[in-house]
């Protein structure tokens, strides 16, 4: 038997394997089907090619010349910054430009590095860079949502980057947890994150680390086998408005968690993503509480999921969780 387990944000329904579970080694004997191709020619996100890119909005410096990180508008974006915020009809349907910004994070001057190697100091560069250009961005006042993605390795480029994404309306999902947070706050008067990390902190059973500031864990309810939600252990809207010791913390907290990936499952190519508040004024929402969700791409099925909208995970979160917190990292 199989256990239907429920996301209580998003009211989403997971099938659980409880009874033959697969473990690391079910994913490490079925290599997924990914090939990385090197893009040709000299790397545009190595140093000395800068001019092969946009002109940088922003970067890190270290011993006061060359860059640490180095931020620069996508060439090819979902989003772009010119344009007229138009919601307009077109028939029965909906239809907006797609303003918004698309920046690429190149999270180190190295080519060949990945988080779960970099030292911690340079994957607070990495967010000190997202923290800066949020902060940038939400002066435009036609951008609703931000959203941080890593795909590792990156799909056309191994080169470690991530993407900014600034966009003018709220995804989906997004809109689906704060529908959950709303409805939750509306029952019980209290955040259901917080109520999360007060239920994972105390039964431990999906927790795999914790430091001063955040709790890693494996959530209820995971779609997928080794997912893993890092969240801020204080109530916090807006992942842009962290203070220092808290990046600090955070970056830690990443490294160790990527270290334990890579020697867990032979380095596993993985995504991850930062769920942050809408911003401005009229959007804003004090109750979300801002948090990353990282999903490991080893998925052994997923036309299921495609057909009926739950997710399959033959890897329960706690043992995915155990697996993790005695892996050394
Ligand atoms: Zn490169
Ligand atoms: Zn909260
Ligand atoms: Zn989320």
């Amino acid at each position: 038997m199989a256990e239907l387990r429920r996301d209580p944000i998003t009211r989403m329904w997971v099938v659980t394997a409880t009874d033959h579970p697969k473990g690391p080694s079910d994913y490490l004997s079925f290599k997924p089907p990914y090939q990385l191709q090197e893009i040709e020619g000299p790397c545009p996100f190595c140093p000395g090619n800068e001019e092969e890119t946009p002109r940088e909005t922003f970067s890190i410096k270290q011993d006061g010349k060359s860059w640490a990180v180095r931020v620069i508008p996508n060439k090819y974006p979902f989003f772009r910054t010119e344009g007229e915020y138009d919601r307009r009809p077109e028939g029965m349907y909906d239809v907006m430009e797609a303003i918004g910004a698309h920046e690429i994070v190149i999270e180190t001057p190295e080519h060949h590095q990945s988080l779960a190697f970099m030292e911690s100091s340079q994957i607070r560069n990495i967010l000190q860079a997202y923290q800066e250009r949020l902060i940038d961005l939400e002066k435009d006042r036609r951008f609703e949502q931000f959203l941080i993605l890593k795909n590792y390795p990156g799909l056309f480029n191994r080169h470690p980057h991530s993407h900014i994404m600034a966009m003018p309306v709220i995804p989906r999902r997004i809109d689906e947890e704060i529908w959950g947070i709303l409805d939750y706050y509306q029952r019980k008067e209290r955040c259901i994150f917080c109520d999360i990390l007060r239920e994972e902190i105390s039964v431990r059973k999906r927790v795999i680390t914790e430091t001063v500031h955040f709790l890693v864990f494996a959530p209820f309810a995971s779609r997928y086998p080794f997912e893993t939600w890092i969240v801020p252990k204080a109530h916090r809207p807006d992942f842009h408005r962290l203070r220092e010791e808290e990046i600090e913390d955070l970056s830690v907290a990443i490294q160790s968690l990527f270290l334990k990936f890579h020697r867990l499952l032979s380095d596993p190519p993985y995504s991850f993503t930062l769920h942050t508040s809408p911003v401005q004024e009229r959007f804003h929402r004090p109750e979300f509480h801002w948090h990353i969700e990282t999903r490991l791409r080893i998925g052994l099925r997923e036309g299921f999921e495609w057909g009926t909208g739950f997710f399959v995970n033959p890897t329960p979160p706690e043992d995915a969780a155990a697996f993790l917190r005695e892996i050394e990292s």
